[in-house]
């Protein structure tokens, strides 16, 4: 990796450490301070990657980008660190993946700085963007490659997974592990039982996707 990248990826993640690590300081209200510690782990994790030399998941990159944003937007320089921002900007570009309404938008963009955009290309933007989701059904994955949830960063999910079992008699003599079917983070969609497994988020849970099958 460009050594000006990497630094400037370091400064941006530190950075950001140290203003959410202020803000656990005080009484803010102990939601805000939950998520700006998940935050900080998170973004330790990224720091832990480029020591090792590990590759950036989507999300790792995701956040990367969140946390040079106020940098990007520093136009003036008042913070020293804008022409790195744009470069590390630019760098993101070629390695995050596009969704479809991601890239609509920014075709839609491009065309709108261009008064004499004809209305027909604009239609077979849209006509294109139809053939491409049937149903308007954007099949988007929900968690990141570490299966933490992409709305909001929990690694506790509850999953159906397909076994087939062998019975003999009442008895089960054999299971075939099978994949999984459907998967939801809790924190997200069974809030009043999150509690019970909040400890997998709080000390690193790296246990939880082991005992899938207990
Ligand atoms: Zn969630």
């Amino acid at each position: 990796m460009n050594r000006v990248i990497e630094k400037h990826i370091r400064f941006v993640l530190e950075d950001d450490n140290e203003a959410l690590s202020a803000g656990l300081i005080g009484d803010s209200d102990e939601e805000n301070k939950r998520m700006n510690r998940a935050l900080i782990k998170r973004h330790e994790g990224i720091l832990a990657k480029l020591d090792d030399g590990e590759t950036f998941s989507q999300a790792d990159l995701q956040l990367i980008r969140d946390a040079n944003e106020i940098h990007v937007n520093d136009g003036a320089n008042l913070n020293g660190h804008h022409r790195q921002a744009v470069k590390l900007d630019r760098w993101l570009d070629h390695r995050m993946e596009l969704d479809k309404d991601k890239a609509m938008q920014i075709l839609e963009q491009w065309l709108d700085r261009d008064a004499r955009t004809p209305a027909r290309v604009y239609r077979a933007l849209h006509t294109l963007w139809e053939e491409a989701t049937p149903n308007d059904v954007v099949a988007e994955a929900a968690f990141d490659d570490d299966g933490r949830c992409l709305t909001c960063g929990s690694k506790v999910s509850f999953a159906d997974v397909t076994d087939t079992v062998v019975f003999v008699g009442n008895e089960i003599v054999k299971r075939y592990d099978g994949d999984i079917a459907s998967r939801n983070c809790v924190r997200c969609n069974h809030p009043k039982v999150y509690p019970e497994f909040e400890h997998y988020d709080e000390d690193g849970g790296s246990s939880v996707r082991a005992n899938r099958h207990p």
